[in-house]
């Protein structure tokens, strides 16, 4: 891959002048340091220091101007991963006058990013924590579009995965043990620091036990556009739904170091026979990257053991079709990374959970070391305990050793009752192309809005209360256009709700006389697209 552009060029003495004189200049977004990304003109970073300097000058701008609060705790997360300790940045104050005692700088020519990659020795952080939130940092900040110069500041090498990193730019990330070679002294004329989290959908446990986060922001539009990109960039051709002969097909997606399946021939040959498709194995040792995507992304289902290797349901075609596999012990409602990627808004995957109940399917290896899941450390009332538990409870991340003891189980999987769970849950059938995708728009407001009171007598009253259609409705094709009135007498609480088809309505059920009313509209689209409330009514019968 020889796509590296050639080499901005940059004005040397302009940029050292312009540094002295007007230091460094930060301008952020967000309010607290977990959701802030900020823009830098004139950032250095000090290789002997290991830490990056803000330069002061007439013309310097901090902003936002913390005080002592930029280390309370830090001025913003480097990572995707909210407030955690390992991945905090700040800088150091100086005086911009002390360049003059500091080693000439190297100026970086072209915009940077400079962040920190979560964990890239894993395939699911890889995606969730780095490359999706990069994908979409650089389209937040017109100067970062598709060129930045990424810069891995966690510290760790290049790693396994490194080539997924280098698709985001035709510029090669820099990772923090290159700058040592590049001088000692970095400075960046322009460069935004931190990362967005607007497309994270699962926190992994390290304050309360993990699970999808409390307020997901983004939808399976977001993710397919990453990950056309993405597969571009891997020259896997878009095709959606038919394999390249036309047909469709089952993947397996094998382990082959640990959390192995131990009966995988015979689970291949019983999935192609229930659902008369041909099913084909793949794993990250034996396959490349790019022709794991080009395979799962036309693929009607994908059954996999749990772990990182289901990331790359992220590259299923809308209706195909996840199964994940729980090995003995290890509860699928306490694990739901991908259960949470399959059920984003518009993700249109069909999501299915299985594990296995029967102890003489699992194989244990207590002897392991702790970290692959072995329990031989811990004292033997322990052992004793984690042997005889049915379930791993409810765990902070990142070092229980019965959750990992049983996740690094190997299982033979009672293909009956897995059967039974894809039958169960796959109701609507398995292929793709049958499926009809709704509509996701909202309804805008309803227009025109008025009511007419009129008393009958001393003890009854009547609303009558008409509109328009929402505005937008002329645009868009919905299968089902509802309203929703609400009326509300004055200074109470509680109201009462009407679900209309019709824009008007009399209502005479407890309405009084003399009496003053809010009366609240909203148009619905298919059932539960609900539209904004249009300005209340006040009707006095
Ligand atoms: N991995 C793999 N084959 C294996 C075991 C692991 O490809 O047999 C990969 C896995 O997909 C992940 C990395 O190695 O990218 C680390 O695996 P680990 O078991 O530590 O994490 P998990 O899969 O549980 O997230």
């Amino acid at each position: 891959q020889a796509r590296e552009a050639p080499r901005e060029t940059i004005d040397y003495q302009a940029a050292l002048r312009s540094l002295l004189e007007e230091g460094t200049r930060m301008v952020c977004t967000g309010r607290t340091h977990t959701d802030r990304v900020c823009r830098f003109q004139g950032l250095c970073y000090s290789v002997e220091a290991e830490e990056f300097l803000f330069l002061h000058s007439n013309a310097s701008v901090m902003l936002p101007s913390l005080g002592p609060r930029r280390f309370q705790p830090a001025l913003l997360d480097l990572s995707s991963v909210e407030d955690h300790n390992t991945q905090y940045f700040n800088f150091v104050e100086l005086p911009a006058s002390a360049l003059r005692a500091l080693p000439p700088p190297l100026f970086v020519p072209e915009v940077a990013l400079i962040t920190n990659r979560f964990n890239p020795d894993n395939l699911m952080h890889i995606f969730h924590d780095d490359l999706l939130p990069i994908f979409y940092t650089m389209r937040q900040f017109p100067g970062l579009d598709r060129e930045a110069r990424l810069v891995f500041m966690e510290g760790w090498g290049p790693g396994l995965h490194f080539d997924l990193y280098r698709l985001l730019s035709p510029k090669v990330p820099l990772v923090r043990e290159q700058l040592k070679s590049l001088g000692s002294l970095l400075c960046f004329p322009q460069a935004y620091v931190g990362l967005s989290k607007v497309t994270t959908w699962y926190q992994y446990g390290f304050v309360q036990p993990q699970g999808p986060k409390a307020n997901i922001l983004v939808s399976g539009n977001e993710i397919r556009q990453f990950t056309r990109f993405f597969a571009e960039r891997l020259n896997v051709s878009g095709s959606e739904g038919r394999g390249p002969a036309g047909e469709e097909y089952i993947v397996l997606f094998s382990r082959t170091l640990n959390r192995l399946i131990l009966n995988e021939a015979e689970l291949l040959l019983a999935l192609a026979q229930e659902f008369q498709m041909k099913t084909v194995t793949v794993s990250l040792e034996d396959y490349a990257f790019a022709d794991v995507v080009r395979l799962v992304s036309n693929a009607s289902m994908l059954v996999s053991m749990h772990g990182a290797q289901l990331i790359t349901s992220l590259f299923l075609p809308r209706g195909a079709v996840v199964v994940e596999l729980f090995p003995y012990a290890v509860n699928p409602d306490h694990y739901t990374p991908y259960k949470t990627l399959a059920g984003l808004p518009h993700m249109d995957l069909q999501y299915v959970a299985w594990q296995n109940t029967k102890q003489e399917n699992t194989v244990t290896y207590p002897d392991r070391p702790w970290d692959q899941g072995g329990i031989v450390h811990l004292d033997r009332t322990e052992q004793e305990r984690i042997l005889q538990s049915r379930e791993v409870p409810r765990h902070l991340c990142c070092r229980n050793p019965e959750w990992l003891f049983r996740i690094y189980q190997d299982t033979k999987v009672d293909i009956p009752s897995l059967l039974q769970a894809i039958r169960g849950a796959v109701k609507a059938g398995l292929g793709l192309g049958k499926h009809k995708w709704a509509s996701s728009l909202y309804p805008s407001k309803v227009r025109g809005a008025r009511c007419q009171a009129s008393v009958q007598g001393a003890t009854e009253a009547r609303l009558s209360v008409s509109w328009q259609t929402p505005w937008n409705l002329k645009f868009v094709k919905v299968k089902e256009v509802k309203y929703e009135v609400w009326i509300q007498e004055q200074g109470e609480n509680a109201y009462m709700p009407y679900i209309l088809t019709h824009q008007n309505h009399t209502f005479a059920e407890n309405i009084k006389p003399f009496t003053t009313y809010l009366v609240w509209i909203r148009c619905i689209f298919s059932k539960n697209l609900l539209g904004p409330f249009a300005d209340v009514l006040v009707c006095s019968t």
